[in-house]
């Protein structure tokens, strides 16, 4: 498996094959690993299949508006977005209609003032800011509080269950390893012994789902981890 903290997954969703080669060769070298969508509904395939830390977006796609592809990436994953304008036209748009962008470069741009765009976006911390609470069905997740709501009724949770969910809702939409779960909650306790993080998943699975043998919510990744999705 890729070492995701040194060779962070880059999802460019660019129809122009020249940018999108360019690009791919650009940020190889800088220890990146590309994968390159050439429109919206591939770059869906590719969100779900190789989970990606960042999309880099184009606003003029063929199959459909990067500012609307924007928006809804932001209302259903954490995974940050830099978004790529062809004018500066488009940067008024692109500021004006807060679509969830963490940042945004006008084409021509430099490679090098885009690597250190990606790095300062992928370096700011995926802990929500205090306060923040997160929603969706019927939860409601208080990172101050350390509180779970469903239905408005509030749900009993371990120390350990509570932050192995608000591991999950810190990166809603995105996969998380296995490894991450283990490295986070127990200090990298023996790979050999996932038990423990199976169990904590199902009895997670008990309070937050309708129905926890079939989970609509807290996802099991075969092989690789799990993924909390809104
Ligand atoms: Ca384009």
């Amino acid at each position: 498996m890729v070492d995701r903290q040194a060779h962070p997954v880059i999802l460019v969703v660019e129809d122009e094959e020249s940018y999108r080669d360019a690009l791919s060769t650009g940020l190889s070298v800088e220890g990146f690993v590309v994968i390159g969508a050439s429109n919206i509904a591939q770059a869906r395939e590719f969100l779900d299949t190789a989970n990606p830390d960042l999309v880099l977006l184009d606003v003029m796609l063929p199959d459909g508006s990067g500012l609307d592809f924007c928006r809804e990436l932001h209302d259903t994953t954490r995974i940050p977005i830099i978004m790529v304008t062809a004018r500066s036209s488009e940067v008024d748009v692109v500021l004006g209609l807060e679509i969830g962008a963490a940042d945004y470069v006008t084409k021509p741009y430099r490679l090098r003032e885009l690597i250190a765009r990606i790095h300062a976006v992928l370096r700011r911390p995926v802990s929500l800011s205090e306060g923040e609470v997160v929603s969706f069905g019927d939860l409601r997740i208080d990172f101050v509080r350390r509180t779970v709501i469903r239905r408005s009724q509030e749900i009993e949770l371990s120390r350990k269950e509570f932050d192995l969910l608000a591991l999950f809702a810190t990166r809603l939409g995105q996969v998380v390893t296995r490894e991450v779960c283990l490295d986070t909650l127990w200090w990298g306790l023996e790979l050999s012994d996932t038990r423990t993080l199976d169990t904590h998943v199902k009895r997670l699975r008990q309070k937050i789902e309708d129905d926890p043998a079939n989970p609509r919510h807290l996802l099991t990744i075969r092989g690789v981890g799990f993924r909390l999705d809104a």
